[in-house]
């Protein structure tokens, strides 16, 4: 069986000493590709090393709403650069988040459409960030459509009655472990009756967004110092191997079995994400 986690965080300092064996345990299950997301400028070098570093490990560069206030003023040549120099490499994480103290949304639709520009013109998937802000994310999406090689909507927790509007224009949906809390039955109610199948994909957003405890069966020891702005309530770190808990539960909620919706998800992310041997779609050199 393979898998694969379509979004995640392993360049986290808070993973670095743990990391090989977090990989180890993880390839142990049959999971053998990350996308691993970058948030700020000053993570996009070691995003890069990491995606160098070992096979399956797939960079994305982006700015993250929470730390869009620290980018620099070249930040979308820096961008555009990092990417030209890595044609396998998505976009992300960007995205709008309006339950953050003192956002400011005008700015984050400036810095998302910059983005969403970019990946235009460099063929790029997007994978997308967004917390109560969902019809402004669709007025952009719609604004900006079509995105020539889709989006991932990571962690999708958005209105039911968006997914059609989002199918159409292109978005891939993904599941995370946190949705197995009890308080987010809701969620997980969606994405076993209204998510596309051919758009469903899972993650685990590690270090981030723990499985509930109960449930959790991969725990990293590292000792877990909470970044700001991330709240206390997320101090005890995500396993990358509890992606295994994602796969379970699609399987169980679809009444398919676990190798079906192994292959389900893989189809989906290689028509998401492509294979890695594939040349990037728009290999001309970019008019940024
Ligand atoms: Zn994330």
């Amino acid at each position: 069986m393979e898998l694969a986690d379509s979004h995640c965080h392993l360049q986290d300092p808070r993973l670095r000493d743990a990391l090989p064996l977090l990989l180890e345990q993880s390839r142990a299950l049959g999971i053998g590709q990350w996308v691993v997301n970058a948030t700020r400028e000053t993570d996009w070098p070691e995003v890069a090393a990491l995606s160098k570093s070992a096979p399956g490990l797939r960079a994305a560069f982006g700015l993250h709403p929470w730390w869009q206030n620290h980018r620099t003023s070249s930040w979308r040549e820096n961008l555009v650069s990092i990417l030209s120099s890595h044609p396998n490499a998505s976009i992300g994480e960007i995205g709008l988040d309006l339950w953050m103290r003192n956002a400011d949304l005008k700015d984050q639709v400036v810095v998302m459409r910059e983005h969403l520009d970019i990946a235009k013109v460099l063929g790029r998937p997007v994978t997308i960030h967004c917390l109560r802000a969902w019809p402004h994310l669709l007025d952009v999406m719609r604004n900006e459509a079509p995105l020539p090689c889709g989006f991932l909507l990571h962690s999708y927790s958005g209105p039911v009655e968006m997914i059609q509007q989002w199918t159409e224009l292109g978005a891939f949906f993904s599941f995370s472990p946190a949705f197995l809390s009890l308080n987010k039955t809701h969620i997980r109610r969606m994405f076993q009756n209204e998510i596309p199948l051919n758009r469903l994909l899972i993650e685990t957003d590690a270090p981030d967004m723990a499985a509930p405890k109960h449930l959790s069966r991969y725990e990293v020891s590292a000792v877990a110092e909470p970044i700001e702005p991330l709240a206390q309530s997320m101090k005890r770190l995500n396993h990358p191997a509890n992606l295994i808990l994602c796969l379970e539960a699609i399987a169980a909620d679809r009444s398919i079995p676990q190798e079906e919706a192994a292959e389900l998800c893989m189809d989906n992310f290689y028509n998401l994400f492509g294979h890695t041997e594939k040349a990037p779609i728009n290999a001309s050199q970019p008019s940024l």
